[in-house]
C-alpha cells in the first residue's frame, strides 16, 4: 500500500474573497470530494469505494470548467479517466516509485531543480488546479519545496551566479496557480538577469480554467523582455473547447509561443485516432505538438501504462495521417540523462 496524507498536498494561498479574480474564485471552488465528483457526473455508486481509496493517497481536484467537458454517466470518458481516483492506485507494482525521475537528487536549493544544461526549473507554486492521476510529481514533497520570497531570492542568486543558464522554467505544481502579484515580482527579477534569454512556463491552468488568462496575467507576460514559451499539457482533443481557444489567442497576441506536451495514457489517448484528433485540435488552437511522453513509472499510476512497442506503433500510425509539423516527439525521461530520450 502506498501511503500519503492528503495534508501533504498544500493548498494554494488565495487572496480574500473580495480581492479574488474570477479564476481564483473557480480555484477556491474546485471539486475535492470523490463522492461529489461521482454524483455530479452521474457515475454508478460502485465507483465510489475505489475513488475514496485513491483520493486518500492523492486528493481529488477538478475545476468546474474541466468537469463541464466530461460526458456524464460515462466511466470511459477520456477526461474523467485523468481525474477519477481508482482502487488500482493503491497497488504496489514493481518498478513504480515515489520519485521516478530522482528529482530529489537535483535540488541545489529548496524550490529549484537543475537537471539540464542551460535551464533551471523553479517551483513557483506548490499546488495545481487539477490533480492528474498519472502525475509523476504526485508524491513530490511540495511541503518542503513550497516557495516563499526568501526561497525565490536564494534561487535567483543561484541563477545570477551561473552565466551558463539561459532559460528559467517556472513549474510546480502549476506555476500559474500563484498570484499575478507574486509572478510579476518573480519575473521582474528574472528579467534583470542579463544572461537569461527565455522564460518558459509549464502550466495546465489555461486549459482547465481558461479564465486564468486575464488582463493581470497578460500584463506581466507582456512586460518582460524575455522570450516567452508556454508549454501546455493537454492529452485529449476534448480538453480544448472554445474558451481554451480564446485564451490561447490572447496568449499568442501577447507574444507567447504555445507548445503542448502530452502523456500517452491507456484508456485516454492510446489510439491513432485520438492522437491525430489531438494534434489537429491543438493546431486549431494555435498550439504546436511538442512531446508525447511515455508514462513516468510513478507509484499509483501503473494502470495507465502503454508498452513501448505499442507506443512506437501508434506513432508510426500517426505519421501516416499527419503532416510532420503536427507530429509530437515520442520521448521518455530517464533519470540522470542530459536530455529527454527519444524512443
Ligand atoms: S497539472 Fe501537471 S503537475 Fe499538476 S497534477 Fe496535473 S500533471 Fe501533475
Amino acid at each position: 500500500m502506498i501511503t500519503r496524507s492528503p495534508a501533504d498536498v498544500q493548498s494554494v494561498p488565495l487572496a480574500s474573497s473580495q480581492e479574488r479574480a474570477p479564476w481564483q474564485r473557480q480555484l477556491a471552488g474546485i471539486i475535492r470530494d470523490p463522492a461529489e465528483l461521482c454524483r455530479r457526473l452521474d457515475l454508478d455508486p460502485a465507483w465510489l469505494p475505489g475513488a475514496e481509496a485513491g483520493h486518500a493517497l492523492f486528493e481529488v481536484r477538478v475545476p468546474e470548467a474541466y468537469l463541464s467537458r466530461i460526458r456524464p454517466g460515462d466511466p470511459t470518458d477520456p477526461l474523467l479517466r485523468q481525474v477519477l481516483p481508482l482502487g488500482e492506485e493503491t497497488l504496489e507494482v514493481p518498478g513504480y516509485l515515489a520519485d521516478p525521475l530522482q528529482e530529489a537528487e537535483h535540488t541545489p536549493a529548496k524550490g529549484l531543480i537543475h537537471k539540464y544544461a542551460g535551464r533551471v526549473l523553479l517551483i513557483a507554486s506548490p499546488s495545481c488546479a487539477i490533480n492528474c492521476r498519472y502525475c509523476f510529481r504526485r508524491h513530490f514533497p511540495y511541503g518542503e519545496n513550497a516557495p516563499s520570497r526568501a526561497q525565490w531570492e536564494a534561487s535567483l542568486d543561484t541563477l545570477r551566479g551561473d552565466a551558463s543558464i539561459r532559460e528559467a522554467i517556472l513549474s510546480g505544481g502549476d506555476p500559474l496557480a500563484a498570484s499575478d502579484r507574486q509572478l510579476a515580482w518573480l519575473v521582474e527579477r528574472l528579467d534583470a538577469i542579463p544572461h537569461l534569454k527565455r522564460l518558459r512556463i509549464h502550466s495546465r491552468l489555461p486549459v482547465v480554467i481558461p479564465e486564468r488568462v486575464d488582463d493581470a496575467l497578460l500584463g506581466w507576460l507582456s512586460a518582460t523582455r524575455l522570450q516567452k514559451v508556454l508549454v501546455l499539457h493537454i492529452n485529449h482533443a476534448n480538453e480544448i473547447d472554445e474558451a481554451v481557444i480564446a485564451a490561447c489567442a490572447r496568449l499568442k497576441q501577447a507574444g507567447v509561443t504555445l507548445l503542448n506536451q502530452s502523456v500517452l495514457l491507456r484508456g485516454v489517448n492510446d489510439s491513432v485516432t485520438a492522437l491525430a484528433a489531438l494534434s489537429e485540435r491543438l493546431f486549431e488552437a494555435g498550439i504546436l505538438p511538442y512531446y508525447l511522453h511515455v508514462l513516468d513509472p510513478v507509484a499509483g499510476a501503473a494502470h495507465f501504462d502503454v508498452p513501448d512497442d505499442q507506443a512506437r506503433e501508434l506513432v508510426a500510425g500517426l505519421r501516416q495521417v499527419l503532416p510532420g509539423f503536427l507530429m509530437p516527439t515520442l520521448t521518455r525521461e530517464v533519470p540522470g540523462e542530459a536530455s529527454k530520450t527519444p524512443l
